[in-house]
């Protein structure tokens, strides 16, 4: 008998958990008559700021947008502005740094964590460095203390790219454990629904601990306007958090840490159940929020063939590097310029992850990996 679809995720199910709570902000947003920029949003600064042990947050329409208005804000702009990042995680970054009209330069991760190789950023760096953006891929930090330590020898601010991991954590330097969002300069999230914290829609946000760079922040996302149309800040647009997808995110915050938690308890399951497998699985981690679950294999396209012909959900994020991605051909990077990212973007396979996903599908998804696994 054929079992039943394991789906790659879905959003209904965690809605269906806080349904009354979502419709209850919701009707209190219709019913204020405001909009933009007003009381839900103010609280969930607030709140997210709280959360993530920062002192200031920013909410912005998308995280793609957070990414571009902090490197204004850090006048990481123009043509003799280089900004160091990663390419294996899709091109956002890329994105960005190009609409800041600078240049991106695009260095290797280290293999065990797909995240940013502190050793190659110190040889990339150059007297045109104006930030480091590393990248919190698939709910793991970077290496944020090696990186920081870099940064801070060179005086080089650090964006840190946190859409993928609200909540995660490591240790710092004192012993303590420190989330995403308080390492570098600035940090950018994004609430794109199937994140760990996602809206309803589109959202974004900012943390920094400089009031200095918040207010300038404020003032991008509002058409650089210091006060009501008197325009104090070039480069500015239109890039709100709107009220209806603050309140929403609001009720979703509280909901955040036992989502981890069951997104971690899960990630045990195929940790468990795959541990035999001729696979590579996530390099453990006590601060990892496991947004994806991405294993490796050197079969990964039989594999996934496999998995969608038993109804079994998975995708690959992301499939092409952003330096061999056609439309940044201009770049001038090689293929083989960065041999990590590279065959990584060749082995790897997400899993189904989210934290309404029941132990029996967990067992269905991981049989099946099994089954492609030893044809
Ligand atoms: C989703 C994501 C973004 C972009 O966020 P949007 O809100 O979709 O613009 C940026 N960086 C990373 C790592 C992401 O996963």
């Amino acid at each position: 008998m054929e079992s039943p679809a394991v789906p790659f995720g879905d959003l209904r199910r965690q809605n269906a958990v806080m349904r009354a709570e979502l419709d209850a902000a919701m009707a209190r947003v219709i019913e204020s008559g405001w909009y933009i920029l007003g009381r839900e949003v103010a609280s969930f600064e607030e709140e997210f700021a709280a959360y993530c042990g920062a002192a200031l947050c920013v909410g912005v329409a998308s995280g793609a947008e957070a990414l571009y208005l902090a490197l204004a804000a850090l006048d990481a702009v123009g043509p003799d502005a280089e900004v160091i990042t990663v390419a294996n995680a899709c091109m956002y970054q890329v994105a960005a740094i190009l609409q800041a009209g600078a240049r991106p330069v695009l260095i290797d991760v280290d293999p065990m964590t797909h995240t940013m190789d502190p050793q190659a950023l110190e040889a990339a760096i150059s007297s045109r460095t104006r930030a480091i953006m590393p990248v919190h891929l698939f709910g793991r930090l970077a290496d944020m203390p090696a990186i920081m330590a870099i940064a801070d020898r060179h005086g080089i601010p650090v964006v840190e790219d946190a859409a993928q991991a609200h909540g995660a954590w490591l240790f710092g330097t004192d012993g303590h454990p420190r989330k995403a969002g308080v390492w570098g300069a600035i940090a950018c999230f994004s609430f794109y629904p199937s994140k760990n914290l996602g809206a309803l829609g589109d959202g974004g946000a900012l943390t920094t601990s400089d009031p200095e760079i918040a207010a300038r922040l404020r003032r991008l996302r509002m058409y650089g306007w210091g006060s009501k149309y008197h325009t104090r800040e070039p480069g500015g647009r239109n890039s709100r958090l709107d009220e209806l997808q603050a309140a929403l995110l609001r009720v979703k915050l509280r909901y955040l840490d036992a989502g981890n938690a069951a997104r971690r308890e899960r990630a045990s399951w195929y940790a468990e159940l795959l541990a035999a497998a001729p696979l590579t699985l996530p390099s453990p981690d006590h601060g990892h929020v496991y947004h994806l679950y991405v294993i490796e294999s050197s079969q990964r396209d039989l594999l996934r063939s496999h998995l969608q012909a038993r109804g079994v959900g998975c995708d690959v994020h992301y499939p092409e590097p952003a330096h061999l991605q056609p439309a940044y051909a201009d770049l001038g990077y090689a293929p083989g310029s960065l041999p990590h990212t590279e065959t990584l973007a060749g082995r790897i396979l997400s899993l189904p992850m989210f934290p309404e996903l029941s132990r029996v599908e967990v067992e269905r998804v991981a049989a099946v990996v099994i089954e492609g696994v030893s044809r």
